[in-house]
């Protein structure tokens, strides 16, 4: 069966299959994508209303793609209080937050009381509120720290008030680039068993993959494959987010970087391969709120959130630093043809 047949038949597509969907037209790809996209979701494109919190970005790890944090081209240490937090907390709570998404450099000097005495604290005050932190990055820095397995990491975040866990750190699965771009920190099997064991608690998770640095085409099939792998087993994973490589500010020596059509092509293609993934985020944190836009006619059927703030890709050269107005957002979706729809954090729909 050639990979035209296997399309028109919805048969799970290989690795070699994958890196040959680079090679299609990209509006003939596009029309693939948005067919399995319609049948999900129809012209719906999700978001939610939601506040980002970077608390520290002071960090032990040196990933040469990173522009956020303290140690690299960034000299400008900070951590925030937990009286910071919770101000920032109640202040976007009043805006209509349904949810926080707390994620962080790894701070040795923070500690793993620091940051379960906060959730602690944003739970007992505001137990409506969907808290969304820790990568699995992080998870292992704790649990590295304090000589406790990731088990124990996990366990204690349910206790303190984590109601989901954000897919950060996966950046490129592949060992080979893994080494290169980010060596030192959770390994790509590490990655995978902590979202395992989050998952076998009954809990929910998303997945990024870091693209347009220095890996390869193969690479990004590979990532989606492994990924795809555990949502069989699982079924845990929410949202798989491919996230555009930022720039500015860092470390990397990237010789090309990807244009809208290979950006898009990769939505696409995500779409295509995660047979098994509800939704597939363009986050326009990375991409651009334009290509975004587009690319819900390339696969995804989320756009992440208002973020009202947003340090870590801003700091790379990312226009997010503001976050997006929540009328703004919806305004956007509809003159691109599509339904608006707020979703709380599990992707229930909002009415
Ligand atoms: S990407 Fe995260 S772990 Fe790596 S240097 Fe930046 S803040 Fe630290």
């Amino acid at each position: 069966m050639n990979l035209k047949q296997k399309l028109d038949n919805n048969i799970r597509l290989t690795l070699e299959d994958g890196i040959a969907l680079y090679d299609m037209d990209l509006i003939e790809l596009g029309q693939y994508a948005s067919k399995i996209r319609e049948k999900k979701f129809d012209r719906k494109t999700y978001y939610n209303v939601n506040r980002h919190i970077n608390p520290t970005n002071i960090c032990k790890d040196v990933c040469q793609f990173c522009a956020y944090s303290a140690s690299r081209k960034n000299p400008q240490p900070y951590t925030l209080s937990h009286d910071e937090i919770l101000n920032t907390v109640s202040q976007s709570v009043k805006n209509g937050i349904k949810e926080v998404h707390i994620v962080s450099a790894h701070n040795p000097e923070t500690g793993l009381q620091w940051y379960l005495e906060v959730f602690k604290k944003i739970k007992a005050q505001y137990p409506q509120l969907h808290i969304k932190a820790l990568t699995a990055a992080e998870i292992h820095f704790l649990s590295e720290q304090y000589n406790l397995t990731h088990s124990d990491i996990i366990n204690m975040m349910i206790e303190n008030g984590v109601d989901s866990m954000p897919g950060g750190g996966a950046e490129i699965f592949d060992e080979t680039v893994r080494k290169k771009i980010c060596g030192g920190k959770v390994t790509s099997q590490q990655w995978l068993d902590i979202h395992k064991l989050w998952h076998n608690k009954g809990k929910k998770s998303n997945a990024t993959m870091l693209f347009g640095h220095v890996e390869s085409r193969k690479n990004r099939i590979d990532h989606m494959i492994r990924l795809r792998e555990l949502q069989d087993e699982t079924g845990g994973f929410n949202a798989f987010i491919p996230l555009v490589y930022q720039k500015e500010n860092n470390y990397l020596k990237v010789d090309k970087f990807p244009d809208a059509q290979e950006i898009l092509k990769t939505f696409a293609i995500s779409r295509i391969m995660l047979d098994n993934f509800p939704s597939i985020k363009a986050y326009w944190v990375t991409s651009s709120i334009k290509l975004a836009l587009l690319a819900q006619e390339f696969g995804a059927n989320d756009l992440d959130g208002t973020i009202e703030k947003e340090n870590i890709n801003s700091a790379a050269g990312a226009n997010s630093a503001n976050g997006m107005k929540q009328n703004e957002f919806i305004e956007l979706i509809k003159n691109s043809g599509f339904e608006p729809v707020e979703r709380d954090s599990l992707y229930n729909e909002l009415v």
